[in-house]
C-alpha cells in the first residue's frame, strides 16, 4: 500500500527522538508506506524552511500560507503568495487555510480576508479545488502523483 500524508508539519517537529535529523523521520515514514508528504505552512516567516525541505527530499511537497488562527506573523498579499508558490518545483498548495472558529471568537473579518487571499492565490496558481472544510487549497498537482487523503494506519 502506498500512503500520502496530505497534511503534516515536518518543519515544526521535535527531532530529539531522531537524533536531531529529519532523515530518520522520512525513513520512518517510508517504512510505514508513507511515500509522499505535504508539509503545510502556517506562518509566512517559516516558509523558507518548507521550501528547503522540498528541495532536500523529492517525496516532500510544500504549501505556502498562514494558519487561520495565526495572529503573530505578517499577512501576505495575493501576489506574494503566488510568487512564493511558484518559487519551488514542489510547492503545490496554498494554505494552511480555511475558516477556523474553534480557537477564535468575535470579529473574524481578518480571517475571512485571509481566506479570500488564499483562495485567490490558489486560483491564480491553478487551483483544482478549495474548500472551507479543509485547511489547504491545491495550487498545482505534484509532478508524479496527486496527494489524496489516506486512511490512518493506527
Ligand atoms: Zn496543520
Amino acid at each position: 500500500m502506498q500512503l500520502v500524508d496530505s497534511h503534516c508539519h515536518l518543519d515544526l517537529l521535535d527531532l530529539t527522538a531522531f537524533g536531531g535529523e529529519l532523515d530518520g523521520v522520512i525513513e520512518n515514514a517510508r517504512t510505514h508506506d508513507v511515500t509522499e508528504m505535504l508539509c503545510v505552512s502556517i506562518r509566512l516567516e517559516e516558509f523558507p524552511r518548507i521550501l528547503a525541505l522540498t528541495e532536500a527530499w523529492p517525496n516532500v511537497y510544500g504549501s505556502v500560507g498562514i494558519h487561520p488562527n495565526e495572529r503573530e506573523g505578517r499577512e501576505a498579499t495575493v501576489e506574494e503568495l503566488v510568487r512564493l508558490a511558484r518559487s519551488g518545483e514542489r510547492i503545490i498548495a496554498i494554505g494552511e487555510t480555511g475558516l477556523d472558529y474553534f480557537r477564535s471568537s468575535g470579529d473574524n473579518d481578518w480571517q475571512h480576508a485571509r481566506f479570500r487571499r488564499h483562495i485567490a492565490a490558489a486560483r491564480t496558481t491553478g487551483a483544482r479545488s478549495s474548500s472551507s472544510t479543509t485547511r489547504t487549497a491545491s495550487a498545482t498537482p505534484p509532478a508524479t502523483t496527486t496527494p489524496r487523503l489516506s486512511p490512518r494506519t493506527n
